[in-house]
């Protein structure tokens, strides 16, 4: 009798999109002249940058010819993209990463959620609540969590953000082996700073834990004084991993590509067998089933780092931070208390009242759809994300549509 991973039984049905895309919907049906402005999703919204659009297209016509086809690539990607990304989203900000640490994939999604299997079932997680769901659910299907009840799975170290800490999580006074952590935050919007960071990094090397750092929203940091890596901090290449995206960097969510960066200094351990190069077995793992991302996906991904690429990646982070800018200005004139959207796309609104009813509010009131905090965990409970993925247009008329509801 085939029987399967239990571990799914204990899953949360993961309602949050489902359910706002059925009251998005219901809503919309009762009143169908009303104009809906979606300030939900975290997709980006404009179209990739011309210096990746036309060595995509390049790369598509080698593909073309007998002289300049490629069949399967090298399993970490090719050197071209690799030491791109080594020279110019590290080596030249001071941060140590050489391109043999770097592996190209079709996803931080993919990455974050498959880098768990190479560690032991029963070790201890940190996982933060509010959450990136794909850090907790992987973890939960590969059975390293009780049952879930009010509100949270068993045997798991919650790092709560909560306004009291300034949505940056306390170190937990309990050992743990495996520590997740995202800055900018999505959902809260919230960053790290240097120090902050540096004491994350001390705690994992006394307790010999590995930290994995998801960076997804470096781009949008603004403020020089904030990290963009963690490999900026002191010690970091024995006891972290890196995750990086081109999906909100320059619109590749659905192009997929991304990269994770595995210092060769990094260890993990075995009962018997001493320490273990966490890059051997990334390399190991990806190398059995995964067969690298497509050639002209990492052609139009290498063009993000030319001249042109990084100034117009730069002119879509800007047109975001604008749209964030502006909400978080009229949110706040509100009376509202907010993190985020300074050096992120995401606003984390206190509604004060339940996430859900602050939902229902903006959507009947002024016909625009957020993200209720409750779906990424208790501590987001009371707490909307909006944002700032959207036309700026849209984003002017749903500020104003806001300040009449709500005023
Ligand atoms: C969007 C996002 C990613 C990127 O995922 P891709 O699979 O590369 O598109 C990773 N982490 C977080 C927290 C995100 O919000």
């Amino acid at each position: 009798m085939i029987r399967i991973n239990e571990n799914y039984l204990k899953l949360q049905a993961s309602y949050l999109f489902s359910e706002i895309r059925r009251r998005t919907d219901e809503f919309q049906e009762a009143n169908p002249d009303k104009d809906i402005i979606k300030l939900g999703i975290g997709d980006v919204t404009r179209p990739l940058p011309q210096a990746c659009i036309e060595a995509f297209h390049r790369a598509v016509d080698e593909m073309a010819d007998d002289a300049t086809f490629r069949g399967y690539g090298p399993e970490q990607g090719y050197e071209f993209l690799r030491e791109a990304i080594a020279r110019v989203d590290f080596q030249d900000r001071g941060a140590d990463v050489s391109p043999n640490e770097v592996f190209v994939s079709d996803g931080a999604k993919c990455d974050t959620g498959n880098i768990q299997e190479i560690f032991a079932t029963d070790i201890n997680i940190a996982i933060p609540d509010p959450v990136y769901p794909v850090d907790l659910d992987t973890n939960v299907m590969a059975g390293r969590t009780a049952s879930f009840s009010d509100g949270r799975y068993g045997d798991i170290t919650y790092l709560e953000s909560t306004r009291e800490n300034g949505f940056i999580p306390d170190l937990p006074g309990e050992n743990v082996d495996l520590i997740y952590l995202c800055f900018p935050n999505n959902p809260t919007g919230a960053t790290i700073t240097e120090s902050q960071l540096q004491a994350w990094v001390d705690f994992a090397r006394e307790n010999k834990a590995l930290i994995l750092y998801d960076a997804a929203y470096e781009s949008f940091i603004q403020d020089p004084n904030l990290p963009k890596s963690i490999f900026e901090i002191e010690g970091a290449r024995e006891v972290a991993i890196e995750f990086r995206s081109f999906s909100k960097t320059a619109g590749f969510t659905g192009t997929r590509c991304a990269y994770t960066v595995v210092p060769k200094s990094c260890m993990a351990y075995a009962d018997k067998g001493g320490a273990h190069s966490v890059h051997d077995l990334w390399f190991r793992r990806q190398s059995t089933k995964f067969n690298a991302v497509s050639y002209p996906v990492q052609r139009a991904a290498e063009a993000i780092f030319s001249e042109e690429g990084r100034a117009q990646a730069m002119a879509l982070i800007d047109y975001y931070l604008k749209n964030a800018k502006l909400i978080r200005k009229e949110i706040e004139a509100l009376g509202y208390e907010c993190v985020g959207g300074e050096n992120s796309p995401y606003i984390w609104i206190d509604g004060k009242t339940d996430s859900w009813k602050f939902f229902d509010l903006l959507l009947e009131k002024a016909g625009v759809v957020s993200t209720p905090g409750a779906g990424f965990g208790k501590c987001g409970e009371g707490y909307i994300r909006i944002s700032a993925f959207n036309n700026y247009e849209n984003v002017q008329l749903a500020m104003q549509r806001i300040r009449q509801a709500l005023s």
